[in-house]
């Protein structure tokens, strides 16, 4: 088998035809909006994290910007976050109009550094957004903690650990709101963009409803400037297929994670990831870390092997989010972890042959840089 980052053919082979039966339900009833799936979904993420309210919705992008809009974030606000995660983190604090405010990542876990949120506080805070990034949970009680004595909710960005605990305890659902994404890559991928925002707060998850549905409540009748944000019904059906599976993924998953490890923990030069004490790693990616990381990927592209730097360029340095003060050495273990990291392929159908393949070039590299 051709070796791949993430392999969804080899999955759809294995739930082909309950796949097609519910999409073919969707047809034959025509119920292309708000079917009957997508409910079906939110009461299943309901009952997997335990939480009172899930409100689908187009994407996790779009979580993550309706989660925003409820809390009433927008001009002048600001909202700290990681600047070493996939952009929509923080391009949904600016296309609202308030500013990302970046606190910089503990560098073992690769998450927010607790430590360094009171420093980033002011009087303008309206949110703090974690991201449980690589499918391991952020360090949240030290977080809560400082968000409880402000008064400033906490927004999980879950889009890459579906299924992760945090001390015995499914995230996602443990902040005042949680965004999932069902990207068709994550450890939940539907095929095509989806999304759903999880809370415990009843109130708030009404005002997220009514925003994701134009500002309505009665047809026709707008409150409130909203977005039409909707999780697709056909999207819905693949999902209610796949969800009942998501912890036999991430068990796959994290196996295939302690395969890897076994064979590259010895490997000078190379860090392998670690699992916190408080986490459940579900590996949405496993990502080294190599003091050689260049040379080691130009390695990895001679011999076949796929690979992915998640992320290349920390948020801070980028154009787009670019603010004065603010440049190359600001966040030094971000910086650090982006020149540093390379992720190798990961997803529940990994065999170990293909493990053994995809290590045995990294064990040449790493010998022969000892050897030079
Ligand atoms: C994938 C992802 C998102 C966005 O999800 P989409 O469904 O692609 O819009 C947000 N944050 C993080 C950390 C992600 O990995």
């Amino acid at each position: 088998m051709k070796l791949q980052m993430v392999d969804l053919v080899t999955q759809y082979g294995r739930f082909k035809d309950e796949i097609l039966a519910e999409i073919g339900r969707v047809l034959d009833t025509a119920t292309f909006i708000n079917g009957p799936q997508v409910a079906e979904l939110a009461r299943w993420t309901e009952g997997y994290l335990g939480c009172k309210r899930a409100i689908p919705c187009g994407s996790g992008t779009d979580a993550l910007q309706l989660a925003l809009m409820a809390l009433g974030v927008g001009p002048g606000d600001e909202v700290i976050t990681t600047p070493f995660t996939f952009v929509a983190t923080a391009e949904t604090i600016a296309i609202l109009g308030a500013t990302p405010v970046y606190v910089d990542i503990d560098p073992v876990t690769f998450n927010l550094d607790p430590a360094l949120i009171p420093a980033a506080i002011t009087s303008r805070t309206r949110a703090i957004i974690p991201v449980h990034l690589y499918g391991q949970p952020a360090d949240l009680d030290p977080i809560f903690a400082i968000a409880d004595a402000h008064g400033i909710p906490v927004i999980e960005d879950n889009a890459q650990a579906l299924g992760a605990d945090y001390k015995g305890k499914k995230i996602g659902a443990l902040g005042r709101v949680g965004c999932i994404s069902f990207f068709p890559s994550k450890n939940l991928g539907a095929y095509g963009d989806g999304g759903m925002v999880v809370t415990d707060d009843e109130a708030l998850a009404e005002q997220i409803a009514v925003i994701a549905n134009h500002g309505s409540k009665v047809r026709y009748h707008h409150d409130l400037v909203g977005v039409n944000s909707r999780l697709d019904t056909m999207q819905a059906a693949v999902l209610k297929v796949k969800a009942p599976h998501l912890d036999g993924f991430n068990a796959r998953r994290r196996e295939a994670a302690r395969a890897y490890t076994e064979r590259l923990a010895d490997v000078p030069g190379i860090t392998t990831p670690a699992e916190a004490p408080y986490a459940t790693h579900v590996f949405h990616q496993y990502t080294l870390r190599s003091t050689q990381r260049d040379r080691l990927a130009r390695h990895l592209t001679t011999a076949g092997i796929p690979h992915m730097i998640y992320y290349p360029v920390p948020l801070h340095l980028q154009p787009a989010f670019r603010r004065d003060g603010i440049g190359p050495g600001s966040f030094p273990e971000t910086e650090r972890a982006a020149a540093e990291v390379i992720s190798l392929p990961m997803h529940p159908e990994l065999t170990t042959e293909q493990i053994d393949r995809i290590v045995h070039p990294i064990r040449a590299f790493a010998t022969a840089e000892v050897g030079s």
